[in-house]
């Protein structure tokens, strides 16, 4: 069986860069929520509609859309020898569902990617110059990262208690930080 990952981390951690990165290394499946409805949203599909303002605003998804989407994606064929989840699960609600839907050793890591806010706000501006996100603006940005420590940190406690998580360091170079997460990955 292939590894079973998440990827969590604020906004502008780097979590999609590496996450290809350790697709092509390891040979699993990778999805990205964001990257869905950002893709569902410029195609304008019943869903994308749904997301939209949330998406743009910097707000979650609401979770029952969310969870729909990647339990789908997950019965898909190429998710049957491992995976990585990129963006997902973000608040506990979602992980819960996940936990139910997976059974009680469904994921073997957590890699909780740790950038400081400063620099994320930073990171992410710069994106947004290339990306044309729209969410990847200073102010966006500020709105991802508080809905993060709100949400999303709490997740990381939730898998805490299972001994899974697993903190990088998200400063330094991308071959520096991608070392770091081969390494937790191989150790396990
Ligand atoms: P990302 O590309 O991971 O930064 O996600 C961009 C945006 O997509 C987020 O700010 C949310 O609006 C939405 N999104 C992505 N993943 C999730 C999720 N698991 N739950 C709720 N909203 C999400």
């Amino acid at each position: 069986m292939g590894k079973r990952l998440i990827s969590i981390g604020p906004p502008g951690a780097g979590k999609g860069t590496q996450a290809a990165r350790i697709r092509d290394k390891y040979g699993i499946a990778w999805f990205s929520t964001g990257d869905m409805f950002r893709a569902a949203i410029s195609e304008e599909t019943p869903m994308g509609l749904e997301a939209k303002e949330f998406v743009e605003s910097g707000e979650l998804v609401p979770d029952e859309i969310v969870v729909g989407v990647v339990l789908e994606r997950l019965g898909r064929p190429d998710c049957a020898d491992g995976y990585l989840l990129d963006g997902f699960p973000r608040t506990v609600f979602q992980a819960v569902a996940l936990d139910g839907a997976l059974g009680a050793d469904g994921i073997d890591l957590v890699l909780d990617l740790e950038v400081d806010d400063d620099v994320l706000v930073a990171r992410i501006v710069e994106r947004g110059k290339r990306s044309g996100r729209a969410d990847d603006t200073a102010e966006t940005a500020r709105k991802r990262i508080g809905v993060y420590g709100d949400e999303t940190a709490p997740v990381i406690e939730h898998y805490d208690k299972v001994g899974i998580v697993r903190r990088i360091d998200g400063l330094g170079t991308m071959d520096e930080v991608f070392d770091r997460l081969t390494a937790a990955i191989d150790a396990d």
